[in-house]
């Protein structure tokens, strides 16, 4: 293979669409499961998030894609004729305490590139007029946001990635990475099938394993200040009588701003379903959804966490303690339910019947103890790892693979077709993508 790439999520997908594209090197995408976005790419909240949560210093590559995401997701899904439901989202604050947040939102939604047509703060008035049903003192309404199936989105590119001559592998498990004196990486791979083991030689290989990412650079001997923590996202499903009960979906001022994954929001579907979620609760492995799972996950995470002094660092934050003992560890349907009736107030938690998917989250965490907020790419030795890929991943995720794939052009990494002669159904080609203009490493 000239290129490998680790993980058939939507971000390795969309990194096979884009290189496959627009050059004619030998390209896979090897994936463990049986079909593409088996894991957290189909199971998140399907919001193309408008960049007002994300502060533009902090999170900036993540800022930016989002925001460029948009449009991007916008063209592709009209051309696939796939919902892109452009709903609008509402974050609300529901105490005075709460307005220099959204004062704060609405700044860096601004610095981020949104409009004040897209951007608006409403007072407890206008609140009431657009959703009579949630009770709040204040809110933004951002009409610049909108709801999608990722999955299906990560099928469709999957697709395209085929027509324009890439791999799938599925099955595969990448299990281990060696480079020789001539610098050629081989990879050694599981059949999940029959157990055989294969050994791969590849060019250039791309670390796109998602919750594993870390694992897999850890493996390369790469990323070794960081350790990943995992939290299980729970949704619930709103029963059908509420499904007309707000126009939007809504979502409030994280009660702790350093963790704003722990708050649960409601949420329309672009299906028009509604769920409650997702709430957060520590679990020890990137793929522990269930208990045998994550009691198998127990010693590979602890031996992994234990030697990092980030580790014993987080543990002297006494917000972060608290958090763990109280708040994540209760998995109570009734509790989460209870959070998101604050702001509406008429839903019932026994009228809650049935769970809907669980995702998980694998933030990094630094040798200072401090959770980083953008995704971290470090290219080493002909690898690309591109880890701490978190929310709001899957909405950046195309101007983010593009981008990388103009850096990988600019290295002489794969030489550029100018024929196109598979690209049936092209959407962006190299002259556009070498336009995206994200600093990424
Ligand atoms: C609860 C939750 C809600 C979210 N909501 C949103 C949202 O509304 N909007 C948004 O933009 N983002 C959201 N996100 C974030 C978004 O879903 C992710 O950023 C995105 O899906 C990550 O895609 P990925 O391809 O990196 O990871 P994944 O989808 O997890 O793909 C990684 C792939 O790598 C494969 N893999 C791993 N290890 C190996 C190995 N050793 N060998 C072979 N294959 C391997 C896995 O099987 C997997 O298929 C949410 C995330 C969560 C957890």
């Amino acid at each position: 293979m000239d290129i490998t790439i680790i993980g058939g999520g939507i971000l390795g997908v969309s990194l096979g669409y884009f290189i496959s594209s627009v050059s004619k090197s030998k390209i896979g995408i090897i994936e463990q499961e049986e079909n593409v976005g088996h894991h957290t790419s189909s199971r998140n909240t399907g919001k193309v998030h408008a960049p007002f949560l994300y502060n533009p210093e902090t999170k900036k590559t993540f800022a930016k894609a989002a925001f460029l995401g948009y449009t991007m997701w916008k063209e592709y899904s009209q051309i696939k004729q796939i919902p892109f439901i452009e709903d609008g989202v509402l974050e609300i604050a529901k105490q005075e305490s709460q307005i220099n947040i959204l004062e704060k939102f609405m700044k860096w939604g601004f610095e981020n590139g949104l409009t004040d047509k897209e951007l608006i703060l409403l007072d407890k008035n206008d609140l009431k007029k657009m959703e009579p049903n949630v009770s709040a003192i204040s809110g933004i309404y951002c009409s610049r946001d909108a709801s999608v199936d990722y999955g299906l989105l990560t099928r469709h590119l999957a697709n395209d990635c085929i027509k324009f001559g890439c791999n799938l592998i599925f099955n595969k498990k990448f299990e281990k990475i060696e480079i020789d004196k001539q610098e050629r990486i081989s990879i050694e791979i599981t059949d999940k099938r029959n157990g055989n083991h294969e050994q791969w030689y590849t060019n250039y290989l791309i670390n796109a394993g998602g919750s594993n990412s870390i694992n897999i650079a850890h493996m390369a001997n790469t990323g070794r200040e960081y350790f990943a923590l995992y939290f299980r996202g729970d949704y619930w499903r709103a029963p059908y009588q509420y499904n007309n009960l707000t126009r939007h979906s809504i979502y409030s001022v994280p009660t702790f701003h350093n963790f704003p994954f722990l708050d649960p929001h409601w949420i329309i579907r672009a299906n028009g379903s509604c769920e409650i979620g997702p709430n957060a609760i520590p679990v020890f492995g990137p793929f522990a959804y269930d208990l045998k799972t994550n009691l198998k996950s127990i010693l590979p995470s602890i031996s992994n966490i234990v030697g990092n002094k980030g580790f014993w660092r987080l543990c002297t934050n006494k917000d972060f303690l608290e958090l763990v003992t109280n708040e994540m560890t209760d998995i109570s349907k009734t509790k989460m339910i209870n959070r998101v009736k604050k702001f509406l107030p008429s839903i019932e938690p026994r009228k809650f019947l049935y769970k809907g998917m669980s995702g998980i989250r694998s933030p990094l965490i630094n040798k200072q103890g401090n959770f980083l907020s953008d995704t971290k790419i470090i290219e080493n030795q002909n690898i690309l790892h591109i880890l701490n890929y978190n929310s709001p991943g899957a909405t950046g995720v195309l101007p983010i693979a593009a981008a990388l794939t103009a850096k990988i052009i600019s290295k002489g990494i794969i030489s550029v077709k100018k024929d196109y002669e598979n690209n049936h159904g092209l959407i962006w080609d190299d002259s556009k993508i070498t336009e995206i203009d994200i600093d990424l490493y």
